[in-house]
């Protein structure tokens, strides 16, 4: 089957693999010079992980592994650990903190170098039912049995497929994340920190080469995008009082480490593609980044498809969208869903992560802990789930 994949972002680098293994031709458009080689890094959970050993992507020196993930109030009292040594003995595949360059330099090894064409910014798509065109903006057409749209949050696949019809858009939910991937100013070792309070979540996760990943989710107020001049003021006056280290991340970091992400999110529910398009990634089901399962989730796809496809020809086609759409929708949904409702950023359930609040919950045991997030993992995952 020959296919068109638009976007080489994780999505569309994964399908690239995956679907070339399984023996299709593949091409893939990205309107970029070239690949993506900066940015931050993210927290694969065991069913990303999974996914990436079955595409051959080596794990050794990706980045960290973790044995432990603490969530502790901004006091910095204990509120649960789980213990991810134990979900990767479990589930077969470890929790990693993963530089974003590192993960996609590694999907983009292999490929042939004429996989992806650079500077190729999809403008149109045309679908005869016998085959589908994507148009670049120069006029060049690239022609496939199939396309995939994994053109991210702002997908034009999905635009040209659809429309602009209200409520098909990815939506803004108020919150935003402050991050960056600085050199670690001190040793969290292989476990990851996160603390709850009434102003959200800080996040610290250690990324492997003495770099740590770290981030503050907000809710976004009027002037954030202003700049980090003066956000970087604002961060150290509110998480002031937070439980060390976060004062010393506070006074490690300049103005040149923050990045501002306002979360978005596009109902997984919305149609996933149409004749012979489909999407994959954040252009299905972008989500707030809380449960960091964005990048699982577009992996899950990239594995359901590789396995609805095993074997198709040209002809099989149009029947891949329904049988990839039964097969990971109901999954997509839940994983949204809980990464909506994670931790809040402003309104009354933020009074659920006061210090109050907190000290009056019990501690979760961390086997608990352990074994709900080992459910939730599994419950958001074709691959761990099957
Ligand atoms: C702050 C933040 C933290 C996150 N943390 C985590 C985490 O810890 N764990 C996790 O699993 N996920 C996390 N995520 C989510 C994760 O980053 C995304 O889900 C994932 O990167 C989506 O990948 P994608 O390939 O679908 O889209 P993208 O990475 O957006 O890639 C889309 C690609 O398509 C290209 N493109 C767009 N339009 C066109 C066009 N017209 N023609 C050609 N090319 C085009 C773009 O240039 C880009 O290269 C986080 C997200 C944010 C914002």
């Amino acid at each position: 089957m020959r296919i068109v994949i638009v976007g080489a972002g994780i999505a569309g680098l994964a399908a690239a693999r995956g679907l070339r293994t399984a023996g299709h031709e593949v091409t893939v458009l990205e309107r970029a010079p070239a690949l993506r080689d900066g940015g931050y890094a993210i927290v694969l959970w065991s069913n990303g992980t999974a996914v990436l050993r079955d595409l051959g992507v080596p794990l050794d020196g990706l980045g960290r592994r973790l044995d432990a993930l603490e969530v502790r109030s901004a006091r910095g009292r204990p509120v649960m650990t789980v213990d991810t040594a134990r979900l990767e003995r479990e589930l077969g595949a470890p929790t990693m903190v993963v530089p974003r360059r590192t993960l996609i330099a590694r999907l983009a090894e292999g490929l042939p170098e004429d996989t992806v064409r650079f500077g190729a910014r999809v403008t149109r798509l045309h679908d005869d039912g016998r085959t589908v065109r994507a148009e670049t903006e120069d006029g060049t057409e690239h022609t496939g049995d199939l396309l995939i749209g994994a053109d991210g949050v702002n997908s034009p696949v999905r635009a040209a497929l659809f429309g602009a019809a209200p409520g098909t858009g990815a939506r803004p939910t108020g919150a935003a994340t402050w991050q960056g991937l600085i050199p670690a100013p001190f040793d969290l070792g292989s476990r990851s920190r996160l603390f709850l309070g009434r102003h959200g979540l800080v996040g610290l996760h250690p990324a492997g080469d003495g770099m740590l990943q770290w981030l503050i989710d907000l809710r976004l107020r009027p002037g954030d995008e202003a700049g980090p001049e003066r956000a970087l003021a604002e961060l150290r006056e509110r998480y002031a009082a937070y439980a060390p280290p976060v004062p010393a991340l506070l006074a490690a970091l300049s103005e040149k480490d923050l990045e501002l992400f306002p979360h978005t999110r596009r109902r997984a529910s919305l149609p996933w593609g149409r004749g012979r398009s489909l999407l994959i990634g954040d252009a299905a089901h972008a989500m707030p980044p809380i449960l960091a399962q964005g990048a699982g989730q577009a992996l899950e796809d990239v594995a359901a498809l590789a396995h609805t496809l095993a074997g198709a020809t040209g002809e099989d086609a149009a029947a891949a969208l329904p049988a990839y759409e039964r097969a990971r929708r109901r999954r997509a949904v839940l994983a949204s869903a809980a990464a909506t409702r994670g931790v809040a950023t402003a309104g009354p359930r933020t009074a659920f992560q006061t210090e109050t609040a907190l000290r009056g919950a019990v501690a979760l045991p961390d086997r608990l802990a352990t074994w709900l997030f080992g459910r939730l993992v599994t419950g958001v995952s074709n691959r761990l789930g099957r």
